[in-house]
């Protein structure tokens, strides 16, 4: 697998992601079902905060327009 040209993905801000906070009902976190390429899971549950596999996020930042508490964000890596 080539991941050379990655170079920049989402990543979460866990001090500002609260699944209570942007689903108090559910505490289902609205940017899994936002990402059609399924790379964010709360793999913990409900009411848990989510994680993304960087590796096969493909950039496209719905993730970031469906959290309501702007804990998603965009990282760079490389030059
Ligand atoms: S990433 Fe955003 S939308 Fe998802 S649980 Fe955290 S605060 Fe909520
Ligand atoms: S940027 Fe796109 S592919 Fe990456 S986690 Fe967000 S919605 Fe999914």
């Amino acid at each position: 697998m080539n991941l050379q040209s990655k170079k920049t993905f989402a990543s979460i801000n866990y001090e500002k992601c609260h699944p209570n906070g942007c689903n108090p009902d559910k505490g289902l976190c609205p940017a899994v079902p936002a990402c059609e390429h399924k790379v964010i899971k709360q793999l913990d549950g409900a009411f848990e905060q989510p994680m993304i596999f960087q590796d096969m996020c493909m950039g496209c930042w719905d993730c970031i327009e469906a959290c309501p508490l702007g804990a998603i964000e965009t990282k760079h890596v490389g030059a």
